[in-house]
This record gives C-alpha cells, structure tokens and sequence, in this order.
C-alpha cells in the first residue's frame, strides 16, 4: 500500500464514518429491514431497502452504530447500490465480497471508493466489519416487505 493511497483511504473512511450517507430510518411499508450485528467489534446495522416494481434498489437507507469502517462501509454501499437494478446489485455484492476476502490485485472498477477496502483483506476482523452491511443486504436480497428482521449471525 503507497502511502498516497494509504491517506486517500483514511480521508475516506473518516468522511464516511463521520458523516455517513443514506443513514436514517426508510418508513415505508413496502420496505425490507435487517438488522445485523458483529458481536466481536460491536457492530449493529439496521438495514432498510426498498426494491421497485422491477426488483431495483429503489431506496437504501441504514442507522446502527459501530466502527469507522462498518460506518464508512455501509455508507459507500448505499450511494452504490441506490437506484441499480437487482442484478447489478447481486454483482457488486459478488465483487466486494471477493475484492476484501481473495487475493486478487485487480479491484473492479464499477466498485469506485468501495475499491479503498481492500486493506481489510490482511486483516479478518477488519473484515466482519467491512462485511456487515453487505450480509444485511444479501439477507434483504431474500427477504419480503414488512416489519421482518433477521438476524447475520
Ligand atoms: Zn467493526
């Protein structure tokens, strides 16, 4: 990691953990919740989305709390995921989730900031929280309309 790179991915994660986006309750009957937890950093995320009639993400807003990368991570998934269809949605899921678990040097460019996270792939613990809001979302993938809520763990 260049040390460019390193203050890039810093400036980042302190922007989005300080000032998370999509971050508030979605109240709307139509949406799915999920709530999620990382018991071993302390993470919790509410996850809500709201699919449109052709399955696209039509709204995604999340609240919980947690460390700066959980924050930052479900932060830059929201402002990825609003307003794609299902399957790109399902895509992005794919390519985070191999772009912080598998040794691969080339990161997807549709990923954008998202692509900063990589560093957590040294560390497993770091990668429960950068995962956390992307399980909440496969489970949301799954889940019907209502007052729903299941559990990641
Ligand atoms: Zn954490």
């Amino acid at each position: 990691m260049n040390t460019e790179f390193e203050e890039l991915y810093q400036q980042i994660i302190l922007d989005h953990s300080k000032r998370p986006r999509n971050f508030g309750p979605l109240e709307d009957p139509a949406a799915v919740h999920v709530e999620g937890d990382n018991p071993s950093c302390g993470d919790e995320i509410q996850l809500h989305v709201k699919f449109g009639a052709a399955g696209e993400i039509e709204d995604i807003k999340f609240t919980g709390v947690g460390c700066a990368i959980s924050q930052a991570s479900a932060s830059l998934m929201t402002l990825k995921l609003k307003g794609k269809p299902r399957s790109e949605a399902e895509g992005m899921l794919k390519a985070f989730s191999d772009l912080i678990t598998k040794e691969e040097e080339e990161a997807p460019r549709m990923l954008g900031d998202l692509r900063l996270l990589r560093g957590v792939r040294r560390f497993p613990q770091r990668v429960k929280c950068a995962m956390l809001a992307w399980r909440a979302f496969e489970q949301a993938l799954m889940g019907s309309p209502g007052a729903e809520t299941i559990s990641t763990e």
